[in-house]
């Protein structure tokens, strides 16, 4: 089955399937900007899901994006595998209630758009000084000092109130 443009949540509540399909990243234009080179397709999985804690968007990624090494500029194939789990809310209050157990995920008008999910939850992903393999080797035989400030990954909901 194709993935939908976009999700439906009190039908996707109500009739739970999976959706499985592909997204072109050069489509999503935040990510383009990421990309140093022409990426395949990646690989989606999406659905909705009910329980006792809420109503959730789960699902998978996976693809390989051509990203720069920040070390060498090589241009490399980075391997994209990440889960999605998202609790989603209805508003801002909602999204602070669950934001020590969950990633909240605001829901506008009763739609996902699935490209956006998509989107957003590839760039959480991204590494911030992503490496090529050569130089991932090289810092494991000699490791550089640690960075003052340690990346973190970035709180998704500062990212939602962003876009
Ligand atoms: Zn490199």
């Amino acid at each position: 089955m194709a993935l939908p443009q976009y999700i439906k949540v009190s039908q996707g509540l109500a009739r739970p399937e999976q959706h499985v399909g592909e997204i072109d990243p050069q489509q999503l234009p935040r990510l383009r900007l990421e990309l140093a080179a022409p990426s395949q397709a990646l690989q989606v999985t999406l659905g909705l899901a009910r329980d006792r804690g809420g109503n959730w968007l789960r699902g998978e990624l996976h693809g390989s994006l051509e990203l720069e090494c920040s070390r060498c500029e090589k241009v490399f194939a980075w391997p994209l595998d990440a889960n999605i789990d998202l609790r989603l809310v209805r508003n801002d209050a909602e999204a602070q209630q669950v934001l020590e157990e969950a990633d909240p995920y605001q829901v506008e008008d009763d739609r996902l758009v699935v490209a956006d999910v998509v989107e957003d939850e590839v760039l959480l992903a991204l590494p911030m000084l992503p490496r090529c393999q050569q130089c991932e080797q090289a810092k494991a035989d000699a490791p550089e000092p640690a960075p003052a400030a340690k990346a973190e990954r970035p709180n998704p909901f500062a990212q939602l109130k962003k876009s």
